[in-house]
């Protein structure tokens, strides 16, 4: 492949770790899922599976309702952290 792929081989790490049932208040275990602007991974980046996807969408939409994830991070929030380290 000519392109470097950001993501190592696929496999879905909730289906290694034998996850059954997920919790929205683990917000641990939702960042594998979360991109850095907390949006929901899509399944071809992630290799979750449909079944663990589904799950994880669930998850993360009501961890948002329930505030423990931000629906969305303004540009700034993103922009100004990597200009921290050179202050
Ligand atoms: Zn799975």
């Amino acid at each position: 492949m000519a392109e470097k792929r950001k993501y190592k081989k696929r496999f879905c790490k909730y289906c290694e770790s034998k996850v059954d049932f997920m919790d929205y208040k683990e917000v641990g275990a939702l960042r594998f899922s979360l991109s850095e602007r907390y949006k929901i991974m899509p399944r071809r980046l992630t290799g979750n599976c449909k079944r663990h996807q589904d799950m994880i969408s669930i998850v993360i939409k009501r961890a948002r309702a329930a505030a423990l994830v931000p629906y969305t991070v303004t540009r700034k929030a993103v922009v100004t952290q990597p200009f921290e380290n050179l202050r």
